[in-house]
């Protein structure tokens, strides 16, 4: 039997199919696994009636995507953006799949979203989309079954509202049906840095493994929000020089280290939390692209998707990058990169903290007990540490980059589920 090989118009979608069929080519996957893993589970579109500020009523596209619950509960994201299709869904769920997968934890992938532009909408009705969006996705929606969470432009009060409609609707608390929640509403201490604790451990163990010493290795850091900031406050502690960091206002380059918490306080009193306006003795102004050609150690952008690209990648100094944020590097990019034999650490292996501090929320919201940041790290440190370790060895044994390294245990986990859990009917 041939597979028939699924192709789509929409980009995102298009490369998630291409990687995952030349991964699968790759370990030889059989056919038919090939073909179950290449579909979404579930698919649906909802239509969302809202009652405007002004009387009028609107009728927004809402979509949730199942990729795969062989593992567990569908998780992901849901997002506000003019772009959201089911398509978009469909490719962002099932790289939550692989990054659930490779995490080590018992989720499987989904993501939906809203069509809509955020910034035209009031907060009420904000509000009461949130709400119909939940009311509609309901059916398919629970703690053992699909467990959203914040994504572009949503956020707690998202997270909130949903919980609140999903509670009332089935006349009891369902307050592990999302995760992202404030504290003090069955949120979890640590959550918010977990992303960027997570991105340090795996600069912290690249470094150990290529027997380079942390104290005093100079690292640059593109995006200093709440992945971006966090990743270099770890970073400090561990003993690494923070030479350069940028966010949308600029590269801020310092050859001798930038005071990381004065720079971090800096931010958090900003009205728009950025770097606008920062100096310390020393500091040279460059441009927010200039500071990705830095000389360093480590590289570690943490901002926008595509910052490594083509046009630039064949300046990069930098002996390792690791990647904080979604798709920093282009494919083009990674090419350039490998050929200059710089050794990358994988967006879904190095920013996977979030995620899995999204389980350790569920995992107290089942227990009704909430713990200590200390306990919360206790536990995200060793998951991190033996998921770093996975990559690294597999890679080393295969003589494969990390990347493609990553995908490969990421499939094979699930691919092993869904062959032990076998077909019904
Ligand atoms: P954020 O909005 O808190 O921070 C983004 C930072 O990037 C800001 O400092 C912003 O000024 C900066 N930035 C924007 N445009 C820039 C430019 N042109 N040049 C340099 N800097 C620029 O976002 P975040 O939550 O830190 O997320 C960053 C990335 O990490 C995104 O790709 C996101 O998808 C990914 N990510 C985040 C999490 C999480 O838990 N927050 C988890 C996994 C992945």
């Amino acid at each position: 039997m041939t597979v028939t090989r699924r192709t789509s118009k929409n980009v995102l979608l298009d490369t998630a199919l291409s990687n995952f069929y030349g991964a699968a080519d790759e370990m030889g996957l059989e056919d038919g696994l090939v073909e179950i893993l290449s579909r979404p589970e579930r698919a649906i579109s909802v239509s969302l009636p809202v009652v405007m500020d002004d009387g009028s009523t609107r009728v927004f596209e809402g979509y949730r995507v199942q990729h795969s619950t062989a593992l567990g509960p569908a998780k992901g994201g849901f997002r506000y953006h003019p772009d959201v299709d089911i398509e978009e869904c469909e490719a962002l769920g099932s790289l939550m799949t692989w990054k659930c997968s490779l995490a080590g934890i018992p989720y499987g992938g989904g993501k939906g979203g809203v069509s809509c532009d955020p910034l035209e909408l009031s907060t009420s009705e904000r509000e009461r989309m949130t709400r119909t969006f939940a009311a509609r996705i309901s059916p398919i929606i629970g703690d053992w079954i699909d467990i959203p969470a914040p994504d572009v432009n949503t956020g707690a009060p998202e997270m909130v509202w949903f919980m609140d409609t999903i509670s009332k609707m089935r006349g009891r608390l369902e307050p592990g049906v999302v995760t992202g929640k404030p504290i003090s509403i069955w949120g979890s201490r640590g959550r918010t840095a977990a992303t960027g604790v997570g991105v340090a451990i795996c600069v912290k163990e690249l470094l150990e493994s290529e027997k380079v010493d942390i104290k005093g290795a100079r690292v640059i850091i593109q995006g200093f929000g709440n992945v971006g900031t966090y990743n270099a406050r770890s970073l400090v502690k561990y003993g690494a020089k923070i030479v350069g960091i940028a966010d949308m206002t600029g590269g801020y380059h310092v050859p001798g280290g930038i005071d990381i918490e004065r720079a971090f306080e800096h931010v958090t009193n900003h009205p728009k939390k950025l770097l606008e306006g920062y100096t310390q003795p020393g500091l040279e102004k460059l441009s927010a692209e200039d500071i990705l050609l830095v000389d360093a150690e480590v590289l570690s952008p943490c901002a926008l998707e595509g910052a490594i690209n083509a046009k630039n990648a064949g300046r990069v100094r930098a002996k390792y990058i690791v990647e904080g944020a979604n798709g920093p590097v282009t494919p083009d990019a990674d090419a350039i990169l490998s050929d200059k034999g710089i050794l990358l650490v994988p967006d879904f292996l190095a920013n996977s903290g979030g995620v899995i501090g999204s389980y350790f929320e569920w995992v107290q919201n089942q227990n009704g007990f909430f713990w200590t940041e200390d306990e919360y790290n206790h536990r995200l440190i060793p998951i991190m540490t033996d998921n770093f370790y996975r990559v690294w060895n597999y890679s080393k044994a295969h003589e494969v980059k990390m990347r493609r390294a990553a995908f490969l245990v990421a499939i094979k986990r699930v691919a092993d589920a869904v062959k032990m859990r076998g077909i019904f009917l």
